[in-house]
């Protein structure tokens, strides 16, 4: 049985890492993030676990001998200013279910490997899934020199944590994994407003991430007549109602412009350039919602008069997880008494990467309020515990 003080106790003691009151900053590749990483091995190297960080930042704690591996866990980073509970509770419950398996001398015939993936949020510098897509090959080019806003790149930080600064170097087949489980706060309403503690992933969105910039004529606000102006800010900001358009229109579809930096940025001088970020999502085809928001873009910019550039940062198909362990993961919540939904996840999960690598893959939402990203987001201990007993229950199934 789940050992719901220990739960609880470490839930508290991992949030104080990088963490206040219930505020927590951990950063992709930062040192609050190896200090998190550190105290996570600490807990399971006294189980006998072989304790490892590879190349990428990421932890492995493994149990067994030879052969593929049940790989669980979810990340250990947060964004600034987040929860205590979006990563952080599945590589707890994790970590927890391993613990309940040994104590009680479950008969496993495959090793696990307990993992707490690196950078997943890509607060710092602006990749996600960062840890997961080095293991599974699926890295975007040129992402080890990225900068964060310090100037230090991604390569910079890996060395300043004693590796060699090349991501790739992590990179593992995917036939070293026989599944990967990862339990993960819902980050969403439906469980709580089902009344029901669990949840089982059925697909996870496809996201398109992209920066565009637009370049028209920066000149003077009280000179240049309307009819000879080429304003960076107003084509972006058609650009932005037509994102919400065309989103709107398709079914599961969400799209966001969450950010935007105007320049020179003077309110005498019209804008002559705009830099904003594209966040496309949807359940369905991702390809052609992404085409389509792009060709707008160029014809807004040819209409307009401004030049357009896309910087393309992720691009990650929609995941549909494994029926199987969707199943096993049913079981796995039936068995703590709960009848698990399936779900679809509007946020982006390292489980993806695992799962587009050809990886059987499965999810287990847990119920949570309280917003996501914020200090607020909250999981009870109660769904908590449940989460790592069905979690256990489901990697008994699957590894014994
Ligand atoms: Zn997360």
């Amino acid at each position: 049985m789940i050992d719901r003080a220990r739960l609880e106790r470490r839930i508290a003691e991992l949030s104080r890492v990088g963490g206040r009151g219930t505020s927590v900053t951990r950063l992709g590749l930062s040192a609050e993030e190896q200090s998190a990483r550190d105290l996570v091995g600490s807990w399971l190297a006294g189980r006998g676990a072989t304790i490892r960080r590879d190349p990428a930042g990421n932890l492995f704690a493994r149990i067994g001998g030879e052969g593929g591996a049940v790989l669980v866990g979810s990340h250990i980073d947060s964004v600034p200013d987040g929860g205590r509970f979006d990563g952080a509770l599945g590589v707890l419950c994790a970590v927890e279910a391993v613990e309940t398996l040994l104590e009680g001398r479950a008969d496993l015939r495959r090793p696990i490997e307990v993992v707490a993936w690196a950078d997943e949020e890509g607060a710092r510098f602006g990749v996600g899934l960062f840890g997961s897509a080095a293991v599974f090959g699926r890295l975007a080019p040129g992402v080890a020199e990225r900068r964060d806003r310090q100037g230090i790149s991604v390569a910079d930080a890996l060395r300043a944590l004693g590796e060699r600064g090349d991501p790739a170097l992590a990179r593992r087949g995917a036939k070293d994994f026989t599944a990967y489980l990862e339990l993960h706060i819902e980050q969403g309403p439906r469980l709580e407003r089902a009344g029901l503690a669990l949840g089982v992933v059925a697909a996870i969105v496809g996201i398109y991430h992209a920066r565009v910039t637009m370049s028209g004529q920066a000149d003077h606000a009280g000179a240049t007549v309307m009819t000879s102006r080429a304003d960076a800010l107003v084509a972006a900001s058609e650009v932005v109602l037509a994102v919400e358009r065309i989103a709107r229109a398709r079914p599961d579809t969400v799209g966001t412009v969450g950010e935007i930096a105007v320049r020179p940025g003077a309110k005498n001088v019209v804008p002559g350039e705009c830099v904003f970020s594209l966040d496309l999502r949807t359940s369905r085809d991702l390809d052609p919602y992404v085409h389509e928001v792009l060709a707008s873009v160029e014809r807004i910019a040819h209409a307009r008069n401004v030049g357009a550039s896309i910087d393309e940062l992720a691009r990650v198909p929609v995941t549909t997880l494994d029926p199987k362990l969707r199943d096993a993961l049913r079981r796995g919540a039936r068995s703590v008494g709960v009848e698990a939904p399936e779900l679809t996840s509007g946020a982006g999960h390292d489980a993806q990467n695992p799962a587009l690598a050809g990886v059987p893959t499965g999810m287990l939402f847990v119920r949570s309020t309280g917003g996501s990203h914020k200090p607020s987001e909250f999981a009870s201990l109660d769904d908590a515990a449940l989460g790592a007993q069905a979690l256990a229950n489901t990697l008994r199934e699957i590894a014994g």
